[in-house]
């Protein structure tokens, strides 16, 4: 349909088998108890976006590096967990570096 053609793709959204290979990790690592330590909740939310925090030297400055991690959230109370993206295997590690040479 013409409404789905002006729909803006989000160039950022993990794909299909970045989600899967996110479910994979989380179903291996629930072998274990992984329900939430806030309110013992056992079910997380996959959010759609890898997240970097800011890497802060002597001043304020946003350097060429990240540490991309994905995200989940706890379905009943919001807590929230990043964990490693290279970590969890849903991203090579040159994936994160930018390519500016
Ligand atoms: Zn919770």
């Amino acid at each position: 349909m013409q409404e789905n053609s002006k729909k803006k793709v989000d160039p950022y959204l993990l794909s299909v088998s970045q989600m899967d290979a996110i479910k994979d990790w989380l179903t291996e690592k629930e072998k274990k108890d992984a329900s939430c330590e806030i309110c013992g909740n056992e079910t997380w939310i996959i959010q759609e976006h890898l997240v970097a925090p800011l890497i802060f030297g002597k001043s304020y400055t946003f350097g060429n590096r990240a540490y991309p991690h994905a995200i989940i959230v706890c379905s009943k109370c919001g807590n929230t967990k990043f964990i490693n993206a290279a970590m969890m295997g849903i991203l090579k590690q040159s994936e994160g570096e930018t390519d500016d040479k």
